[in-house]
């Protein structure tokens, strides 16, 4: 079997278009435009590259963008007090502070400070909890994406077996809760789990999301499964340069599975767009609007 290839970039350009939709018509009923402020501490050349991604996207979208880019030595109280102000101004909906932060700062200080009804990346302990126990709030946005991506190749998933590799907060974990929501059997794997490969083997949708470079071969793979890899990991190619592979060897495992996303052009373009989602999300829910 050769796999379908999972277009998420053609997925991703749709949910945009669809949700500069819903911008014009949340513009036109209540006259609002969601805002998007998006915070950036140090020089990271990688960060630096998102939130430029992000800012752009937001504009297209129809939204209003914020950036503030601060310098590497901004203290935690000086970052604190910026989500404050954001978390009472009306016109920001959504609030995303670019993570790694300095190793002076402490993560988990300035997300858990971010308003949960502004929180677009849903990292909030209490946004982590609306999704464990079904709540409606707002979903971390790589797994969202991958969920779309799963639903677009096979939409009934009750009753399916999915493998979850890697158990982040940011990825792992609420990707296992969105499968369960669905209906899923979920079995989450991870450093620590014994036979990973005959693990693997058993999933009728698999998901990588570990960061090691072509780790899921083909042999891991079950005849038909759905393969979707959130890895990124940049490795050496020809003439000194670098390119981008996922956590997946993409060749061998798409010979096995049924469908599979590539790296990149696969999850990638899916946490944008689930970004702009949410914020589009937060300006309804923060207003009473219906979704
Ligand atoms: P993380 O380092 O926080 O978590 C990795 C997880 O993988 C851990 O739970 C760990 O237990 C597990 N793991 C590590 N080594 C393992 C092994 N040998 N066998 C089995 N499990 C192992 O990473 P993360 O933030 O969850 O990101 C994972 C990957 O996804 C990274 O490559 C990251 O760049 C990528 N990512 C992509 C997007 C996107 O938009 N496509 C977004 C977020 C993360």
């Amino acid at each position: 079997m050769t796999a379908r290839q999972i277009d998420g970039k053609q997925i991703a350009a749709d949910l945009r278009a669809a949700i500069a939709l819903g911008v014009d018509e949340l513009e036109e009923a209540h006259r609002v435009t969601p805002g998007l402020a998006v915070v950036l501490v140090g020089e990271d050349p990688a960060s630096q590259v998102y939130v430029r991604n992000k800012g752009k996207a937001t504009l297209e979208a129809g939204m209003k963008s914020f950036e503030h880019k601060l310098p590497a030595t901004t203290t935690q109280a000086e970052l604190l007090e910026i989500v404050q102000r954001l978390n009472a101004d009306d016109s920001i909906d959504g609030i995303l502070v670019q993570l790694p932060l300095p190793k002076h700062i402490d993560a988990s200080a300035v997300l858990d400070a971010i308003h949960p009804d502004k929180d677009v990346d849903g990292f909030h302990p209490i946004n982590a909890g609306r999704l464990a126990i079904g709540r409606p709030g707002l979903v971390p946005c790589t797994p969202s994406g991958s969920m779309r991506l799963i639903r677009s190749v096979e939409p009934k998933l009750a009753g399916k077996h999915a493998v979850v590799i890697g158990r982040s907060n940011i990825v792992g974990k609420p990707m296992g809760q969105l499968l369960l929501a669905a209906d899923c059997t979920v079995t989450i794997a991870h450093s620590k789990t014994a036979d990973l490969p005959a693990m693997a083997r058993q999933a009728d949708i698999l998901i990588a999301a570990v960061g090691r470079p072509e780790m899921v071969t083909g042999d891991w793979v079950k005849q038909g499964a759905i393969v979707i890899d959130v890895g990124i990991n940049r490795v050496p190619a020809a003439e000194g340069k670098t390119k981008l592979v996922g956590d997946v060897q993409y060749a061998s495992a798409a010979a096995k599975a049924g469908a599979i996303t590539p790296v990149p052009g696969g999850v990638g373009p899916m946490t944008i767009a689930c970004l702009l989602e949410n914020t589009l999300r937060a300006a309804k829910l923060r207003r009473g609007i219906k979704l």
